[in-house]
């Protein structure tokens, strides 16, 4: 099985090894309740007293409190209700307190939502302050000292989760200390465990947060640092557990694993230095360049984490990016873990004023103190793999040129699309109803594949196909004479190599057929596809037959395309679906059917091994699959295995063939995320 190479450090880590022994140890043998007085409970206190107190050492906490709980979400609770119930008092007994908490703008939301939800809660009603940061992603200074007088409490990470760019809080402290403010001051420690030195009693931090699972040890683990002398307010109560700070049993299993992991930094045998640290990125960094042209870093590195590459591509989008690496099993993430899922532009890299495009595509690969040099020279080589999978595919720039494209192609944007009619023997193509945002897609495509654009039509007459012509250049003959429509003047129809194109005038719209030509006359059997606007069927029936798949310009419900016969049953039938469970089976009986990887070309190209069941799958992505389906609509029928990623995209395509009238498609559910993939080729 191709292993995956996990370069997501920053969102968690797997669990150092002797850390699952220990967790296991303390699930199995030593699992006693460190609040009973015999043996057994005697046996797990010790386990809880060695954490805290490699801790206490290790984070340099003083005479301060140094107390375990659930991980950094909860220790900044505990911190923000601490610091607030404080103020409350204090402006209940009449003192003057700041009117401001103010926080860093490219804080992790759990700082903010904090600080909004007990600033409500105990009915404060004091302002949340953005402390903006500069283009490297450092605090405003000079606006800490304009606010820092009025503030109440002040909240600055060590250092960001998505950059990794280091705030220099001994800045921040000598700012704190020079205006005089009696302000608190809670420093989110997360991402610096393990990364950067940390004394905390010689500063003037109040409370510092952490979380075990972003350094090696299991999720559902933290610890909460507290100076002595600031004001502590329980967030749990009960059973008066750690000194009665944190009430509840402990988490002993994390605690101890957390142990191990402090241990080890104490020790400083494990991880590696922070040069070794910083030789790995630059190599990370050396690839990507190589293989991404116009890259462009949004982290200054020596003003960040060593651990932390945060990057944009032009011209890529960050799904694209992620789908590229996903493929090479190369785990990255876009923006932070929790708005992975959403292509939403980074609210740290917006914080720093990077451009839209930076900041909507950008990429975080991270890594933590454990990794070694195989697995970054492994990491280096799939980078290089993923480069030339994006320029196979024409996504970014190639001094070759690519393996020219043949047949339909549709582009889809929000539900409208155009199609691309390509002849790979002459080089040359038709664009059907460009879409103006498609303008940058379809003009690299052509200019990559080297194409020539015989004709730019559109199936409506008010169709703007001025952007594109002007954007194709050489590409296209700028002097051709046409109608309305697009359509060469006095042609009866477009011929592209052994294809067709027909246009049929309707009113105020126009269709077009394609299909290949007897002659100069496309018969109705010879139809092989329509297009048009609207579902014109009935105006299209006598041109054309009932294998003749009409391809909509809209299409908001992901249908690629529809038979000109009555549609068969459009749900999801129930056998449609196929588990990783049942694959191989299903494979088995049935030796004729065909894997079909429906993922983007540049997806299948990264994958370096077989398909599911360690059968060669064909690469049809979606964009292609009108010219497949219509394929094989007129073949053998055998039986076909859509799979993608994750289920989603395999489910659409299996959905049309049945719609098609294809009795035996189906779809891989759970897609490669759950079948596993046979060994490399
Ligand atoms: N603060 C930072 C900087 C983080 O990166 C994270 C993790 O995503 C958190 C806070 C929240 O930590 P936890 O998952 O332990 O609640």
């Amino acid at each position: 099985m191709t292993t995956e190479i996990y370069l997501d450090g920053n969102a968690t880590t797997a669990v150092l090894p002797a850390a699952i022994a220990a967790a296991a140890d303390a699930m199995g043998q030593r699992y006693g309740n460190p609040s009973s007085s015999h043996g057994t409970g005697l046996q797990a206190k010790v386990l809880l007293d060695q954490a805290r107190a490699c801790a206490i050492r290790l984070l340099g906490v003083g005479d301060g409190r140094l107390m375990f709980n659930s991980g950094a979400t909860e220790g900044i609770q505990t911190a923000v209700l601490s610091a607030l119930v404080a103020l409350r008092e204090r402006r209940e007994r009449g003192e003057a307190i700041g009117s401001l908490l103010v926080y860093g703008a490219t804080e992790h939301k759990a700082v903010p939502e904090s600080l909004a939800h007990w600033n409500r809660l105990l009915g404060l009603n004091l302002t949340l302050q953005k402390l903006p940061v500069d283009q490297d992603g450092a605090h405003d200074l000079a606006q800490l000292r304009a606010l820092a007088p009025q503030a109440a409490l002040v909240c600055t990470m060590a250092a960001n989760n998505e950059t990794g760019v280091i705030t220099d809080l001994a800045a921040i402290e000598a700012v704190l200390a020079e205006t005089g403010t009696a302000a608190y001051w809670l420093v989110d420690c997360v991402q610096a465990l393990g990364k950067l030195d940390l004394n905390l009693a010689a500063t003037r931090i109040d409370y510092a947060p952490f979380s075990g699972h972003k350094l090696y040890a299991p999720k559902g683990v933290g610890m909460l640092y507290v100076r002595a002398g600031a004001p502590f307010t329980p967030l749990i109560m009960g059973g008066g557990q750690e000194s009665g700070q944190r009430s509840g049993t402990e988490n002993m299993a994390g605690i101890a694993a957390l142990g191990v992991v402090l241990a080890a930094l104490e020790r400083g045998d494990t991880f590696r230095s922070h040069h070794q640290l910083a030789s790995y990125r630059a190599r990370l960094a050396e690839s990507l360049r190589a293989a991404l042209p116009g890259v462009v870093f949004n982290n200054p590195f020596d003003k960040s984490l060593p651990t932390t590459l945060n990057f944009s591509v032009p011209g890529l989008s960050s799904r694209e990016l992620m789908d590229v690496f996903d493929a090479a099993q190369v785990r990255v993430s876009s923006g932070s873990a929790c708005s992975a899922a959403k292509a939403a532009p980074s609210y740290v890299l917006d914080a720093m004023h990077a451009p839209l495009w930076r900041s909507a595509g950008a990429i975080r690969m991270s890594f933590g103190p454990l990794a070694d040099e195989a697995t970054i020279n492994d990491a280096c080589r799939r980078i290089e793999r993923c480069g030339a999978a994006l320029r196979a595919s024409c996504l970014i720039p190639s001094e070759r040129t690519a393996v020219p494209h043949d047949g339909l192609l549709q582009l889809g944007a929000e539900g409208a699309c155009s199609w691309l009619v390509l002849d790979a023997a002459s080089r040359s193509c038709i664009v059907i109803d460009p879409l103006p945002e498609m303008t940058e897609r379809i003009e690299s495509y052509v200019r990559c594949q080297n194409y020539q654009v015989r004709a730019i039509v559109s199936t409506r007459a008010d169709a703007d196909r001025g952007v594109l012509i002007d954007a194709l250049g050489r590409h296209f003959d700028h002097h051709a004479v046409t109608d309305a429509y697009g359509w060469p003047a006095a042609a009866a129809t477009i011929k592209l190599g052994a294809r067709t194109l027909a246009s049929v005038a309707d009113g105020a719209a126009c269709h077009y057929l394609l299909g290949v030509a007897d002659g100069d006359t496309l018969a109705p059997h010879a139809v092989r596809f329509a297009f048009s606007a609207r579902p014109a069927v009935d105006a299209l029936r006598p041109l054309t037959c009932a294998q003749t798949l009409l391809c909509p310009t809209r299409d908001e419900h992901n249908q690629f395309c529809v038979g000109m016969a009555a549609p068969a049953n459009a749900g999801a039938p129930s056998d449609m679906q196929l588990d990783s469970a049942a694959l191989d089976a299903f494979l088995q009986a049935h030796p004729d059917a065909q894997l079909i990887d429906v993922r983007e070309p540049y997806e299948f190209a990264a994958t370096a091994a077989p398909g599911p069941g360690g059968r060669q799958a064909l690469s049809v992505p979606l964009g292609r699959l009108a010219e497949h389906a219509s394929d094989w609509l007129r073949g053998e029928r055998a039986p076909l295995v859509f799979f993608c990623r994750s289920g989603n995209r395999s489910q659409k395509a299996a959905q049309l063939l049945r719609r098609l009238g294809h009795a035996q498609a189906y779809s891989l559910g759970g897609g490669l995320a759950l079948a596993p993939l046979a060994k490399a080729a």
